[in-house]
């Protein structure tokens, strides 16, 4: 029988744990169980400073999105907050009153941001003060976003003040300085980062900082947050005040350890944990990442956490019971734009034997300084020029001896010669500290098949952290492949797993009749590997090629595909009822609100779309809640064509020159289902006052005087905003119809994968677009209709399925997710 092995902890380090564990056969070996008290699933934190700035959309920084859970039999209680451990009766105990028994149980919790003492910082009643941030999570950096993007009155000053300069602090002051905001950071140190540098380099990062237009205080201590209804400024001692409306603490981080102090577990500054990870006195319990204490050590960085989940692993699979952790060497970079700033071990000498080399270059913002003992590299500061940083933190990583010639660590004189210590480096060296990826594991995806750096870091997620290993990432993937490395070719691959764009992609599904996607991967994928980043869109295309001749298969489809509804932030899914164009009867609403009181949907809500959307729908309960409605599925989930957002039109409005209703009914009862790279939504307006918004649709039409139509293309108003294109103007709702469905067949056939019109008709051009579709220049146009009406044919309504599930688990609940306290109900 499987053993229980419980987690608590979702983060870098609890996912990374459980990836180290499924890695050495843990499937077999254990029933897992993780709580996160985030409601999500596992992300990158590092790249939440990436997310302030808007380099990264949040949605890009999942290691581990809620499907992943799901498919490896991962119950995940996500939004699950861990209050207690009995460590005697072997039992954890949920904050939702949830209680579940472990054999082995792991704690991964982390840290937490430090608030330091200060006046004003809390509410009578204990929570920290409206308007004051931490920069630690998803929903930390979410609240800033909008703080700083919408919070911020007219009648206030735009300012934010940053407390605390360290790489936290700097990385927070140039995010939100991208969103407009005037900048201060206010640190007690001595110097900027002085953590991780000396006064020299200090002075040198501050100048830098200073010409992004960042004001800095050093040697200022923040004594008061001020202001009664909103904040008005902070106060420091011994300096006069500074005026602001936000206030972000960055000073510092402390481990969670609460739940490992009620429990009687053995916690210092951390939770005590041996080289086994075990934690102190304890046969079954480990501990993993920042939360831990380790020969006297706490971390405050992913490479450790790296490692440690190794041993961990190695220990509670049984795989390796000699494997030990030794602790880290640390070494980290700045992730602030135009300012180039790594640092590893120590900034200064210690020894009076230690040699240390220092470049200074102030006027041009650069300082170096390297700290060298008994040959071994042991601290290096680089600021302004990280050209050698990659060799750097390999001499440091590996201890390995270090040239006779110092100067060329840190300038290129020709050597040593980089491609040699590639060469030199061990399969087990970490490349990549901040997602773990070793020396070894991008030789293999190179060997696998990645030929260009980028395919390589997608493989192995090397490089995608703060960035500072891409010159050696790029280095080892040209040595593996044997010299120079490829141009990117992935980069014009309409799916990462399989290595054609999409027209020839195309062309060889048609030459050699392939029907499904294992049969595209069987053909295609360099040794007929599957890729599961791939699936999607292959399903997408391959249905849009073949309509009825294709071969469904589940696995291909993403969740929301898989069960014909839209995955909400709680794991519950929201069914939306189709309304044509909008419009709906006596007899649908009463229907509608009967299922709504029978299965007591928590939210009904109606959506920017013209829609009725019931809300919080358990995965198990959506057959019967379509059975109950008996209306066929409203497309509110895929990538394909959804809704057709209607104004009132001719009939009763008195502007209204045409029948906009009609229209949108017509075109949604047409292209309802249709498959696309992404989604499709349509509106038609009655007239140019354009009260269905089309101007901003994907598909947009307008009436105009003289009961003619126009349309346009590639608008958008959700996080890009474009006024469409021009397509035509035309004389009646035939034409409209007629276009719409060959310019949609165009873009299926001709968008990347995930491409919306915004950037498809920019892309290849209206001009072009308008001689396609309109002149017929590629003598396309005959194909592209009936291509379209091949697709209109094969549509079935997909809620059919909810008498007969394609496969058992289909409608089971298998996302192990609760109702988030996240989630209101209104
Ligand atoms: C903005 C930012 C930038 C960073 N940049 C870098 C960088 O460039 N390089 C670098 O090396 N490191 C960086 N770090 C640090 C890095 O993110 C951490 O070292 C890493 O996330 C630690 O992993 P962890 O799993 O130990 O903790 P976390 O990732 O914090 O995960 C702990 C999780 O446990 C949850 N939890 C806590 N208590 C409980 C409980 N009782 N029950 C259930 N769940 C609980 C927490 O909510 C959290 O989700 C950065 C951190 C931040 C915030
Ligand atoms: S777009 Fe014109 S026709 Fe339609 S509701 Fe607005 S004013 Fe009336």
């Amino acid at each position: 029988m499987k053993k229980r092995l419980v987690v608590i902890g979702n983060g870098m380090a609890g996912g990374r744990a459980v990836e180290e564990i499924l890695a050495r056969g843990g499937a077999d070996l254990f029933e897992i169980t993780m709580f996160g008290d985030e409601p999500y699933g596992n992300y990158n934190r590092i790249m939440l400073s990436h997310v302030l700035s808007g380099e990264e959309s949040d949605a890009d920084i999942f290691l581990n999105d809620l499907p992943w859970y799901q498919d490896n039999n991962i119950t995940l209680h996500a939004g699950v907050r861990v209050d207690r451990i009995d460590k005697f009766s072997r039992h954890v105990f949920a904050a939702d009153g949830r209680v579940v028994q472990y054999d082995y149980l792991i704690i991964a919790t982390g840290s937490r941001s430090f608030l330091p003492p200060m006046d004003g910082i809390y509410t009578p009643s204990g929570t920290v003060r409206h308007g004051v941030f931490t920069f630690r999570t998803m929903d930390d950096t979410r609240r800033m976003i909008q703080c700083a993007q919408h919070g911020l009155q007219h009648d206030q000053q735009g300012k934010v003040v940053v407390i605390g300069g360290g790489l936290l602090g700097l990385e927070a002051a140039r995010g939100l300085q991208a969103h407009g905001l005037d900048v201060a950071v206010v640190h007690s140190g001595s110097h900027l980062m002085s953590a991780q540098m000396g006064p020299d380099g200090g002075a040198i990062l501050r100048r830098s900082i200073e010409a992004l237009g960042i004001a800095v205080h050093t040697g200022s201590r923040t004594t008061a947050i001020l202001g009664s209804d909103r904040i008005t400024g902070v106060a420091l001692r011994d300096q006069p005040n500074l005026d602001c409306d936000m206030v972000v603490v960055t000073a510092g981080i402390r481990p969670n350890v609460d739940v490992a102090v009620v429990s009687g577990l053995a916690v210092e500054r951390g939770i005590v944990v041996d080289d086994h990870l075990r934690v102190m006195d304890e046969e079954e319990i480990f501990a993993v990442g920042e939360c831990v204490q380790h020969r006297g050590e706490v971390y405050g960085l992913v490479a450790p956490l790296w490692e440690q989940a190794a041993v961990l692993a190695d220990h509670v699979t049984g795989v390796d019971r000699s494997s030990i952790y030794l602790g880290s060497r640390t070494a980290t970079k700045l992730k602030v734009a135009g300012v180039d700033v790594a640092s590893m071990g120590l900034h200064g000498p210690e020894r009076d034997s230690d040699e240390h080399i220092v470049f200074s270059e102030p006027s041009r913002g650069v300082y170096k300084s390297i700290v060298i003992r008994d040959n071994k590299m042991v601290g290096a500061t680089l600021l302004g020029d990280s050209r050698k940083v990659a060799y750097l933190t390999q001499a440091f990583d590996q201890g390995r001896p270090l040239p006779q010639e110092r100067l060329s660590l840190m300038f290129d004189l020709g050597s040593p010669g980089e491609e040699e210590s590639v060469a030199e480096l061990a399969d087990s060296a970490q490349v990549c500290n901040c997602n773990g990826v070793s020396k070894g594991a991008l030789v293999s995806a190179v060997h696998g098949g990645c030929t260009s750096v980028s395919a390589a870091m997608d493989a192995t997620r090397a490089g995608k952290g703060c960035g500072s290993c891409k010159l050696m990432v790029t280095q080892v993937v040209e040595w593996a492949s044997g010299g120079a490395v490829e141009e990117d070719p992935a980069a014009t691959y309409y799916v990462p797993g399989i290595p054609l764009d999409k027209a020839s992609l195309m062309a060889e599904i048609r030459a050699r009749g392939l029907r499904s996607v294992s049969e595209v991967f069987a053909a295609l994928a360099p040794g007929s590997a599957e890729d599961a980043k791939s699936k999607m869109g292959l399903a997408s295309l391959m249905k849009m090629m073949l309509a009825g001749d294709y071969v469904d298969e589940r696995d291909a489809r993403f969740i929301n595909d898989r069960v014909h509804a839209n995955i909400q932030r709680d794991g519950t899914f929201s069914v939306i009822p189709q309304m044509k164009g909008g419009v709906t009867s006596v007899q649908q609403l009463r229907r509608i609100a009967d299922v709504a009181e029978k299965h007591k949907i928590p939210l009904i809500k109606l959506t920017g779309g013209q829609r009725i959307d019931l809300l919080g729908v358990p995965k198990e309960e959506l057959p019967q809640v379509w059975a109950d409605l008996d209306m066929p599925s409203g497309y509110a989930y895929g990538k394909s064509f959804r809704t057709v957002k209607t104004c009132v039109g001719k009939d009763y409005c008195r502007f209204g020159t045409g029948d906009s209703t009609g229209l949108g009914i017509g075109l949604e009862s047409r292209f309802q289902g249709i498959e696309a790279p992404a989604k499709l939504k349509l509106a038609v307006s009655g007239c140019p006052r354009n009260c269905a918004e089309s101007l901003v649709k994907d598909v947009g039409v307008v009436a105009v005087e003289g009961g003619r139509w126009e349309i346009y293309i590639g608008g958008a108003a959700g996080a890009h905003i474009r006024k469409g294109d021009l397509l035509a103007t035309v004389d009646t709702s035939e034409e409209v119809t007629l276009l719409t469905g060959r310019f949609m067949q165009y873009y299926r056939e001709n968008a990347n994968w995930l491409e919306r019109t915004y950037a498809f008709v920019p892309r290849v051009g209206i001009e072009h677009i308008r001689s396609v579709i309109l002149d017929d220049s590629e003598g396309i146009a005959a194909r592209l209709d009936a291509s379209m009406q091949t697709s209109v044919d094969s549509y079935v309504d997909p809620w059919s399925e909810r008498d007969d599930p394609l496969t058992p688990g289909q409608f089971r609940t298998s996302l192990p997710l609760t109702v988030l306290p996240q989630v209101p109900v209104r």
